[in-house]
């Protein structure tokens, strides 16, 4: 039998994995074992892909240095709180935490927020923090934890990257359409927050 090589998400697919998506948080049991369990993550619910490309948003909102610094301290602090749930894995309020997270990035992309570099990279890790502290505890019985992580740091980054792109693309001619993206996310915030 012939081998074929996995293609990597097209839209088509991420749009097929959205519709297919029944929840809207992403932890209520799920597959976590391995690398392709790990990338396809971030779609098994809109709580994690709605944050992920706001953290891009807000990060090509605010231009300069947090074009990347916003997307690394996210991604940093994401390891961070895997790493944490696998050590003490009894903090609560998490599943709050990420759900809180979509509605604030989405109320400071609407609002076009910028803050200090220091005050937005806090914001953007603690929540990077909830994110990962969420997957650490799923991660518990996985059969290859790191493949696992890997998976879903690359799709966080693909993510970031989707945000970003959109916000420099729009940055000329359209740049109300981020803010508009920015208060479909903070809606969606409220409701994952009542969905909890
Ligand atoms: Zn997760």
């Amino acid at each position: 039998m012939k081998i074929v090589p996995r293609k990597p998400p097209t839209p088509f697919l991420i749009a097929v994995l959205l519709l297919g998506s029944s929840t809207a948080l992403a932890h209520p049991g799920h597959d976590v074992s391995g690398l392709s369990a790990g990338l396809l993550h971030p779609f098994n619910g809109f709580d994690h892909l709605l944050a992920m490309v706001a953290v891009g948003l807000w990060a090509a909102q605010n231009g300069g240095r947090k074009i990347w610094l916003l997307p690394a301290a996210f991604m940093l602090l994401m390891a961070v709180g895997a790493k944490c749930a696998l050590i003490y894995p009894f903090l609560p309020l998490i599943e709050s935490g990420i759900a809180a997270s979509v509605l604030v990035l989405g109320i400071v992309i609407a609002l076009s927020l910028k803050l200090s570099a220091r005050l937005s990279i806090a914001i953007t890790a603690l929540f990077g923090f909830f994110h990962g502290y969420a997957h650490g505890l799923e991660m518990f019985g996985a059969v290859e934890p790191e493949a696992y992580a890997l998976g879903f740091l690359a799709t966080t980054a693909a993510l970031h990257l989707a945000g970003i792109m959109t916000g420099i693309a729009t940055r000329v001619r359209c740049m109300r359409l981020p803010q508009a993206l920015g208060t479909v996310i903070a809606a969606s915030g409220v409701w994952l927050l009542s969905a909890i």
